[in-house]
């Protein structure tokens, strides 16, 4: 069933509180693949909800880094494409680039322009959604290709941070957290 699903996955997970620094409870979702059956478990989970909700997605588009564990996979499942969107100056040819907050200082992301035409359904895919200033960076680059973003999908959303009211879209989480 759908729970049973959700809660080997949730059981997966390690929790390491203050990490990377104090007052961070570092939410480490690897040990999901270190069993087969419960990365089944989250990729099904994953393409049954794309499935019936966003049938008319073209592409899925992966965060730096860890959004890249799980697109490609997702995607070729749906039979559809995979793009990355990267920390800025590790991709090719033409790209557009959007700047959002660190806890400390800022990042870039960058996409290529190549990897989407104007009006294409996108659906754009991390791992975690914390103060959602990450999702919202990736969201604009989507918007600036003038895609279509049909919803964001995370594996774990920390909701006491409200990451979710910085995106002007659908958010679709797997397992809420606070
Ligand atoms: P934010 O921009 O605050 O929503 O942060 C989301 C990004 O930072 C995601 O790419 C996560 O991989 C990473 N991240 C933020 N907080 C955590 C956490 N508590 N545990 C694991 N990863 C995190």
């Amino acid at each position: 069933s759908l729970d049973s699903r959700i809660s080997r996955i949730s059981q997966a997970m390690d929790i390491y509180p203050n990490f990377p620094k104090p007052g961070i409870t570092f939410i480490d979702i690897f040990p999901i693949m270190r069993s087969p059956d419960v990365f089944s478990d989250l990729t099904d989970l994953l393409v049954d909800h794309i499935k019936q909700t966003h049938p008319n997605v073209e592409i899925i588009f992966g965060l730096d880094a860890r959004g890249f564990l799980f697109g490609p996979l997702i995607a070729q499942r749906l039979g559809i494409s995979f793009a990355p969107i990267r920390k800025a100056g590790k991709l090719p040819g033409e790209t557009l680039q959007a700047s959002f907050q660190l806890e400390y200082g800022s990042d870039k992301f960058e996409v290529q322009k190549c990897s989407a035409a104007k009006g294409q359904n996108v659906i754009i895919i991390d791992d975690l959604l914390a103060t959602g200033g990450t999702m919202a960076a990736a969201y604009k680059l989507m918007k600036d290709l003038e895609a279509d973003v049909l919803e964001c999908i995370v594996l774990v959303e920390l909701e006491n941070l409200n990451g979710r009211s910085k995106i002007p879209g659908k958010v679709f989480s797997v397992i809420k957290r606070n």
